[in-house]
């Protein structure tokens, strides 16, 4: 089993030719959820799924699954996938890869003959890049349990258009029920979409964990005043409160390094004048730790900072924490079984963690589940220059194969205890 390879040349392939589908002139990718292009590229992987000898089911999200039968077809499958579609100016790898790595791992065990024990899934989830309909990874959330079906249903795009009427029309609402039923375990392989890999030279990331995530609304109120006759003493700018903060929140961050991120992304001065001392200002933040702990620890910092600064500057700082996505530790096991495998497959890696969401982390709340990180050059992604070498997709998808085989192996081992 060992000594089984995917064919690079043959998954190289895919990747061009779904590439083509949305495919814009500097060389990435436009291909929007649920629209006809996003119908099309599911048309191909179907029929790619079903030459392949798998069997394809949709289910009331749209999500693809394409099953492999194993030699136990009572055993939930392991899972494999990851997305197909991409942002409004994506690469062609971003999800992709983790996709189609599904489908070359099935081709590679249809011609070496290989019966597995469970059956394989390959899983095509729907709008997880969420910038056509917010939130992102919304169907495998659905799967998860974490959203409801009906509330996905509701969810409008910029024009007025709902997630449900746009997967009907473009044929693509199943009759299977989303969710509800085991996974043996989930493996996804990704593009890293950050810079650490590429430079340490690692080809392969074990991904342990995926940051958790906060975001806030900020309103800093102070005093709208003349620019010219205000004393500097006597003012309370609330745009110079809100720098003070944000350098805060800077440090704050490094700090915590280098698994902590804060980032400003968002900011409005009103009113807006040249020579009007800012009397309100609005702000965003994102915190991101994979620890709860320490997000706790940089929220309070955060909070005492706002405190501080507010008093010394005669502000007030009103603090909104309206979302919370907690950090994810993927399945021991799982992990263990991913750096095994690269390791055996003689390929460099490291431990990493994501700094982005997954599917991944979702289908971790109901299944043992690991992620696959491969370098991307300079570490670009969601733009049309996102790009990986054809020996780090080979290198992906030969662990994620290695990875279910094992797995697989072990389910065995434990089936034959029983
Ligand atoms: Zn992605």
């Amino acid at each position: 089993m060992h000594n089984l390879k995917i064919d690079a040349e043959r998954l190289w392939g895919t990747i061009m030719e779904t590439g083509q589908i949305g495919g814009t002139e500097k060389g990435g990718v436009r291909r929007l959820t649920l629209t006809d292009l996003d119908r099309q590229v599911r048309d191909w992987f179907w029929n790619a799924c079903e030459d392949a000898g798998c069997s394809v089911t949709i289910d009331e999200m749209g999500n693809m699954f394409a099953r492999r039968p194993g030699r136990d077809n009572s055993l939930p499958p392991i899972m494999v996938g990851s997305h197909l579609d991409t942002q409004p100016s994506g690469g062609k790898f971003d999800g992709v890869l983790g996709v189609l790595s599904g489908l070359e791992l099935v081709r590679t065990l249809n011609a070496a003959g290989y019966e597995t024990t469970a059956p394989i899934e390959v899983a095509n989830w729907t709008n997880e890049e969420g910038s056509r309909f917010s939130p992102a990874m919304v169907a495998s959330g659905v799967f998860a349990g974490v959203f409801d079906r009906d509330y996905a249903y509701g969810l409008q795009d910029r024009e007025g258009l709902t997630f449900g009427a746009e997967l009907r029309r473009i044929g693509f609402q199943g009759e299977a029920k989303c969710g509800g039923r085991p996974l043996s375990a989930y493996f996804e392989l990704h593009i890293e979409q950050g810079p650490i890999l590429e430079a340490e030279d690692k080809r392969i990331g074990v991904v342990t964990h995926a940051q958790g995530t906060r975001w806030y609304n900020v309103k800093v109120t102070g005093f709208e005043s003349h620019a010219g006759t205000t004393p500097m003493p006597m003012r309370r700018d609330a745009l110079v409160g809100a720098a003070l903060l944000i350098a805060e929140l800077d440090a704050i961050a490094l700090r915590h390094a280098p698994a902590a991120m804060s980032t400003v992304g968002v900011i409005d001065a009103q009113p807006g004048s040249i020579n009007v001392i800012a009397g309100e200002v609005s702000l965003t933040v994102d915190l991101r730790h994979p620890e709860d702990a320490v997000l706790d620890a940089m929220d309070a910092a955060f909070r005492s900072a706002a405190e501080r600064i507010g008093k010394e500057r005669r502000l007030d700082i009103a603090i909104e924490n309206f979302w919370k996505n907690p950090p994810t530790a993927f399945d021991g096991a799982c992990v263990d079984i991913v750096r095994q495998a690269a390791e055996a497959a003689g390929y460099a890696h490291r431990d990493i963690i994501s700094g982005a969401g997954h599917d991944a982390v979702y289908i971790a709340r109901i299944a043992p589940t690991a992620m696959i990180f491969v370098p991307c050059e300079k570490g670009i992604s969601h733009n049309e220059t996102e790009n990986i070498g054809i020996a780090d997709a080979e290198a992906g998808a030969n662990v994620l194969m290695r990875a279910v085989l094992e797995y697989d192996r072990r389910l065995a081992e434990r089936e034959s205890r029983s």
